[in-house]
């Protein structure tokens, strides 16, 4: 049913009232109004939604690099203690410390000195900044 058809018809109705035409009037005037409102809340709703999905998907793209970003960590944090001896060629060298560089240590260049769990050597290397 239309409800602005049925508002015209009942104006139009030559038997209504005079009052209650004017006060029908006064209702068919807040109908459109309300109508146009409810047209631009529609659209509004579309747009938020869409902005909703948009939302969503880049969510879920976050939380995509933030698990491979975790897995990466999880995977260095267990890779890397443990040096390549380069004796045995094992990777069961392990860090006793850290010194300066005895040549280059004002480029920021370190000495790290280890041993090897495996076949018990020491060996020191250059590492970089
Ligand atoms: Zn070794």
């Amino acid at each position: 049913m239309n409800l602005l058809k049925e508002i015209q018809n009942l104006v139009t109705d030559r038997s209504i009232n005079p009052i209650l035409r004017e006060r029908i009037l006064l209702l068919k005037d807040s109908v459109v109004k309300l109508t146009d409102e409810n047209g631009d809340l529609k659209k509004e709703v579309l747009c938020l939604k869409a902005e909703v999905r948009h939302l969503i998907e880049k969510l879920s793209q976050k939380e995509k690099e933030m698990k491979n970003y975790i897995t990466q960590i999880e995977q260095n944090t267990v890779s890397d203690p443990d040096d390549k001896c380069p004796y045995c060629k094992k990777y069961t060298g392990q860090l006793l410390k850290i010194e300066p560089h005895k040549t280059y240590a004002d480029a920021g260049f370190k000495t790290g000195f280890y041993e090897c769990s495996n076949c018990h050597k020491q060996y020191d290397k250059e590492i970089g900044n």
